[in-house]
């Protein structure tokens, strides 16, 4: 039987609770959001964190209370965000990869327009954070908002800083990047290596719609969570992140999956585990 994916965002850097005033922000509340989505079936998470003041930060010593909080639950696959926050700079964003050496991390492949803001990702800067993540065995996800990163990527990969198993994040339906419809996600997917992951994040109104992509085409996972979209239905919040992953995880047995835990993350992925 084929295994679903389910990857939980819970909470971005750029969402706020004007949003959705469920987001969760401190480390105990995006603690207990991973622990309820894990328990609907989300198998990764994939961490940002947030300062006092609930606004974006790279400062590990945040992170490691995070994942120290989370670790007391649950056996979650942790992946830490390197996007970080729109305006960051490298060596902010970078940082977690040293000083938490987690199991996956997101590397976003290219630089792009996000909504009237933009995210810089130059092949420098991918260099350098794909140098860190073999460094200490870290799993990228590749992170793409654009079928540009995809070619981006591939001039890591003849480089020999990106090593198999692949795993590709298709974000889909950012403002002003890829939108999400099915020819564009089959055209993502048809020019990743073969043998590489794939899951597919469908921005706002994508969210649904993208789970059909990955059960149409057969081989992807899916993301859900608040970083990414923040209703439930047209005009209705969603009330939790574990409300997302429970549809996600309905969804996918529905059209025929058996629903990933952490230990089949870790082989499918062939991740170091849990120091
Ligand atoms: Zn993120």
């Amino acid at each position: 039987m084929k295994k679903m994916i389910i990857t939980c965002a819970v909470c971005g850097a750029e969402t706020t609770r004007e949003h959705n005033p469920n987001l969760p922000l401190t480390p105990l509340e995006i603690a207990d959001a991973t622990y309820e989505a894990y328990l609907k079936g989300a198998s990764i998470v994939h961490l940002h964190v947030r300062d006092k003041e609930g606004k974006a930060t790279q400062d590990p010593m945040v992170f490691k209370e995070a994942i120290r909080l989370i670790r007391e639950r649950c056996d979650i696959v942790i992946e830490v965000t390197t996007g970080g926050a729109v305006g960051m700079t490298d060596d902010e964003r970078v940082a977690v990869i040293q000083e938490l050496e987690p199991e996956m991390a997101s590397l976003d492949c290219g630089t792009v327009n996000f909504g009237d803001e933009y995210i810089v990702n130059t092949l420098p800067t991918m260099r350098r954070f794909a140098k860190e993540m073999i460094k200490y065995n870290v799993r990228p996800t590749l992170e793409c908002f654009d079928i540009s990163h995809v070619t981006a990527a591939d001039i890591l990969i003849k480089e020999g800083l990106l090593k198999a198993p692949l795993h590709y994040g298709f974000v889909m339906n950012v403002p002003a990047a890829i939108p999400y419809d099915i020819e564009l996600l089959n055209l993502l997917v048809s020019r990743i290596p073969k043998n590489a992951f794939w899951t597919v994040m469908g921005v706002g109104r994508a969210c649904v719609p993208a789970h059909y992509g990955a059960f149409a085409l057969g081989t992807g996972f899916i993301r859900v969570g608040f970083e990414d979209n923040v209703y439930f239905d047209k005009g209705v919040l969603a009330e939790s992140n574990a409300q997302l992953v429970e549809r996600t995880a309905k969804l996918s047995r529905e059209a025929g999956y058996e629903i990933a835990n952490p230990a089949d993350v870790r082989e499918i992925l062939s991740l170091k585990g849990i120091a």
